[in-house]
């Protein structure tokens, strides 16, 4: 005699192995299964709609934005940078024109006061005109070759490379230490040196007891001083980190 249908009371032949109970089933008792399980669908597609309608609402804007506006700041910054250089170099130019320009008038208002002061006093010599003249035609010459001055420009191309900005992922209010660059060089601080340093985006100034030293881009020092107004300063500083010591 075989197994009737595994479901209580049930007299019925079994015919399959119902795929969500894994009992043997009846027809019946396997179309109410199977209708069951069909029926489970219709709460998952609600919770897909939902999930659309939250994903539709998402403000990316606002997450865009941010990290956008960082991009901007440093776009700006490069661009400040680019502004400096060329305002530097014209005023170079102007510069060296100037100067040259002032020369010849300089020389223009000698000979003019050397001239008057002649007519003033009614005297002068044969020598004097000629060196007069002579002086002259140079300043002719000086003041045409000042518009024939050409520069040669030469520039380097910039490089920009696409590692000068690294997008990574974090969620909200993390702070995640990876973001920081790996460690460029370590600096050995003698005992006694103070915690304030500085930099700008070429150099590090750093106390090295005894000295203030500045490095460069590679971490070579390129100056360094002896500084003698730190003590009162290390004093606080070594006060504090007793103290924090003690309490912690
Ligand atoms: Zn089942
Ligand atoms: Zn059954």
């Amino acid at each position: 005699m075989p197994q009737p249908c595994s479901i209580k009371d049930c007299t019925r032949t079994p015919r399959w192995v119902c795929d969500c109970c894994q009992q043997n089933l009846c027809l019946q008792h396997l179309n109410e299964h199977n209708d069951l399980l069909i029926s489970q669908l219709n709460p998952l597609t609600l919770e897909i709609k939902a999930l659309e309608d939250c994903l539709q609402a998402l403000n990316i804007q606002k997450t865009i934005d941010n990290s956008r506006e960082k991009l901007e700041e440093w776009r700006d910054d490069c661009y400040k940078k680019i502004d400096c250089l060329f305002e530097q170099k014209c005023r170079e130019l102007d510069q060296v024109i100037n100067e040259k320009v002032d020369q010849q008038r300089e020389e223009l208002n000698r000979i003019h006061l050397k001239i008057t002061e002649l007519i003033d006093a009614q005297e002068t010599s044969r020598q004097d005109i000629d060196l007069l003249t002579s002086t002259i035609r140079q300043l002719e010459i000086n003041i045409n070759n000042i518009e024939q001055i050409c520069f040669t420009i030469v520039t380097s191309p910039l490089v920009i490379d696409d590692t000068f900005i690294f997008i990574k992922e974090t969620t909200e209010h993390e702070l995640d230490l990876s973001t920081l660059s790996p460690v460029y060089e370590t600096i050995h601080r003698p005992k006694g040196s103070s915690g304030p340093l500085t930099c700008n985006d070429r150099y590090l100034l750093i106390h090295q007891h005894p000295n203030l030293c500045l490095y460069d881009r590679e971490m070579n020092i390129v100056k360094q001083t002896l500084w003698r107004y730190v003590n009162n300063t290390q004093n606080i500083i070594n006060t504090d980190q007793h103290e924090n010591t003690a309490h912690g």
